[in-house]
């Protein structure tokens, strides 16, 4: 083992990139391991809407989230939004008529002073040039929400922290940890590693590499359930070009799409019924073309046959854990092990990697991460 590094990130999606990133920038020497590509996870498998929006029924959530957005904020602004595909005005929720639905989404919202204004069919059709909404559609957009090329910025973040000294190693699957008084022992294909600590990231992967790390009893403080979702993408189209905010159209199936690669990315609660209830079926077509039928219903200039066809597709695995909301910190009962999983962890990936960077380095806990730790799991 050459050199003992500060800190060992199992993995590199956009969480294990962001914690490196922020130890980085503290001046610690840190190793990134990943088995595969850094962000080629579920990183690599997502929508990556930057929101608060879609968590109002829990107001401790909301205030993580709506603070994982203005770290966004302050992540462009330090790596350049061109870099990491960051952009977008807001999500835009609408019905046609009356909603009972939205007007309680507005009066949670609103009672959490979060932003976002009304829409009317003009509107709505300024900001998605080319869409077709009836006349009598209303809605709101909520202008902070933000979209993001969630593994263009962990390649962005992988320059940073290899700039900086540390390092990111890519094919290197960590198959055992072990922890003692004195530091850390990883065993990769690539050699042993050693670390002082170890900080577990590996999206779905998490509660295992706890397990292998320090046993079943300190997984159980971990506990993360897998949900597959359907993501679609289309060619490049000119009126995905045009489109500025995240579409969340009326309608049973729960589509939703944003601008992506000069296309859209599209995924659809309809999309993730059907994956999840057949995970190891790889076939989507039938899905795929459901959300594309809906898209053309939308957008009618798309109606040219063969998109469906042309569109690629992709079933991502969310890391949910058990009660829905973020585990980050020390895990109890392992000396040197901690361990950040996450459900939206696009949204939240800047603020998680700053707070559980400086906690790592030795700063007093974070009151925003009191609910979130893993203790919580404790069995009473
Ligand atoms: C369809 C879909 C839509 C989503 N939409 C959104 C959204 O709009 N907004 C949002 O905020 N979030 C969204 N999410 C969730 C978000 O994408 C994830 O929370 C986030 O990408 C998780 O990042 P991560 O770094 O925790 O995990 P990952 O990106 O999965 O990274 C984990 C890494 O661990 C590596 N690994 C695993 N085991 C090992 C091992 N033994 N050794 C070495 N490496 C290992 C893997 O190779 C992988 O790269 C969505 C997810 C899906 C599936």
């Amino acid at each position: 083992m050459a050199e003992t590094y500060y800190v060992a990130i199992v993995a590199g999606g956009i969480i294990g990139a962001c914690l490196a990133f922020g130890l980085v920038r503290r001046g610690a020497r840190v190793v990134v391991l990943d088995q595969g590509r850094v962000g080629g996870g579920t990183t690599g498998a997502t929508l990556a809407w930057i929101n608060a929006t879609a968590k109002a029924d829990d107001p401790a959530y909301y205030r993580l989230n709506a603070e994982g957005v203005a770290a966004w904020r302050g992540l462009a602004a330090e790596l350049g939004a061109e870099a990491i595909g960051y952009g977008g005005e807001g999500a835009v929720f609408w019905a046609e008529g009356a909603s009972a639905a939205l007007d309680a989404d507005r009066v949670r919202l609103r009672a959490l002073g979060h932003d976002f204004e009304s829409v009317d069919a003009r509107a709505i059709a300024g900001l998605a040039p080319g869409i077709r909404v009836a006349p009598e559609a209303r809605g709101f957009r909520a202008t902070a929400d933000r979209w993001v090329d969630a593994p263009r910025a962990v390649a962005a973040l992988s320059r940073r922290i290899r700039a900086s000294g540390s390092s990111v190693m890519e094919d290197t699957r960590v198959a055992s940890i072990r922890l003692d008084r004195t530091g850390a022992a990883l065993a990769t294909n690539a050699g042993m590693i050693a670390a002082d600590r170890v900080a577990v990231a590996g999206g779905p992967a998490t509660q295992e590499l706890v397990a292998c790390a320090a046993g079943p009893e300190a997984a159980a403080f971990v506990p993360v359930d897998q949900d597959p979702g359907l993501l679609v993408d289309t060619p490049p189209l000119p009126a995905a070009a045009d489109l500025r905010v995240h579409l969340f159209p009326p309608g049973a199936s729960g589509l939703h799409l944003r601008a992506f690669a000069g296309g859209f990315r599209m995924g659809s609660d309809a999309g993730d019924a059907t994956v999840r209830t057949r995970p190891g079926q790889l076939d989507a077509s039938g899905a795929v073309a459901a959300m594309v039928a809906e898209a053309v219903r939308l957008y009618p200039d798309l109606a040219a046959g063969g998109l469906a066809a042309a569109c690629a597709w992709r079933v991502g695995i969310r890391a949910v854990p058990r009660d829905g909301v973020t585990i980050a910190g020390p895990v109890p009962g392992a000396d040197r092990l901690w361990a950040v999983v996450t459900h939206s962890g696009v949204t939240l990936a800047p603020l998680l990697g700053e707070l559980v960077a400086a906690e790592l380095l030795g700063a007093p806990p974070s009151p925003l991460l009191a609910p979130y730790r893993p203790t919580r799991f404790a069995r009473t």
